[in-house]
C-alpha cells in the first residue's frame, strides 16, 4: 500500500501568492483534491492523506511533522509560482538523489506533457517541507499567478484538472500502480476517446478550447510527434462509448483508441 501525503501550499490567513484576482491557497487545494480524489478512484493499493482538506491555517512544521507521524512514503507539496516568470517547475532537497529523483522526473514529465507547458527545469531547493520529511519529496510550482497567461490557464476548471492528472500519473509511475478495474471485461485495457490528432499545436489547442465551450473536458497530449485532443479515458468501454456518442452529437470525430 502506498501512502502518499499530499500538501496543498498555504491556507486559511496565508493566501500564498496573489495575482490577476486568483489566490495561490485555492488553486493549490483544488488541485491537491482532484489529485487525492484521481488517486484513490482510480488505482489500487495506495492511500492518501492531506495536510489540509479546507481553507486552513496550517504551519509548516505541523505540515512535515504530520507526514512523518503517519510514515507517509511520498510527500507531494502543490504550490503556485509568482514573481516575474512563466511555465512550470520542481523541486527536490538539496543534494538528494534516487529515489526522489526519479520520482521528481515521472511526476514533472508527466505534467509537462499533459500541459504543454514551458519547462523551467527540475530543480533543488532548500524548502522546509522538503528538508524536513523523512521520506521522499517534491514541492511543485505550477505556473506563475503573477503572470496573465499563466493565471488564465489557472483560472481554468479543465487545466487544473489536466495539471491534477499529470501529478496523479507520474505518482501512479513512480510507485508503480495499477489502475482499477472498474467494470467492462475486466481486459485491464484503456480506452481514449480523442476528437482530433494535430502536427501542429495551435490547431489541437483550439480544438481543445472549441470542445471545452461544448462542455467535454478535452486535454491535447503529445503523443507519436502528434498533439492528440482526448476528452476522456476509460477502463470500461460502454463509459468510452458513451462519451463518444455525446462528442458525435456535439459534432465531433472521434475514435476510441485501447491502449493495454
Ligand atoms: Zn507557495
Amino acid at each position: 500500500m502506498a501512502k502518499i501525503f499530499i500538501d496543498p501550499g498555504h491556507g486559511g490567513s496565508d493566501p500564498g501568492a496573489v495575482g490577476n484576482g486568483i489566490q495561490e491557497k485555492d488553486i493549490t487545494l483544488r488541485i491537491a483534491t482532484m489529485i487525492r480524489d484521481m488517486l484513490v478512484s482510480e488505482y489500487e493499493d495506495v492511500t492518501v492523506r492531506m495536510s489540509r482538506t479546507s481553507d486552513e491555517t496550517v504551519s509548516l512544521s505541523e505540515r512535515s511533522n504530520a507526514a512523518n507521524a503517519w510514515g507517509a512514503d511520498y510527500f507531494v507539496s502543490v504550490h503556485v509560482n509568482a514573481g516575474g516568470g512563466i511555465g512550470f517547475e520542481s523541486y527536490v532537497y538539496t543534494g538528494v538523489g534516487a529515489p526522489t529523483t526519479t520520482y521528481q522526473t515521472a511526476i514533472h514529465n508527466r505534467i509537462i506533457n499533459l500541459s504543454n507547458w514551458s519547462d523551467r527545469g527540475k530543480k533543488k531547493a532548500n524548502f522546509h517541507v522538503l528538508r524536513e520529511t523523512n521520506m521522499p519529496a517534491i514541492l511543485i510550482e505550477n505556473g506563475f499567478i503573477d503572470n496573465a497567461t499563466d493565471a488564465n490557464k489557472l483560472k481554468s476548471a479543465s487545466f487544473l484538472s489536466t495539471l491534477a492528472r499529470g501529478h496523479a500519473e507520474g505518482i501512479a509511475d513512480a510507485f508503480n500502480l495499477n489502475k482499477k478495474d472498474t467494470g467492462g471485461g475486466g481486459s485491464g485495457d484503456l480506452y481514449k476517446v480523442q476528437i482530433g490528432a494535430f502536427r501542429n499545436k495551435e490547431n489541437a489547442d483550439s480544438l481543445a478550447e472549441q470542445a471545452r465551450r461544448d462542455g467535454l473536458e478535452a486535454a491535447v497530449l503529445f503523443r507519436d510527434n502528434l498533439y492528440k485532443v482526448q476528452i476522456g479515458a476509460f477502463a470500461n468501454r460502454a463509459n468510452a462509448e458513451a462519451m463518444e456518442d455525446r462528442a458525435k452529437d456535439a459534432g465531433y470525430a472521434t475514435i476510441i483508441l485501447t491502449e493495454s
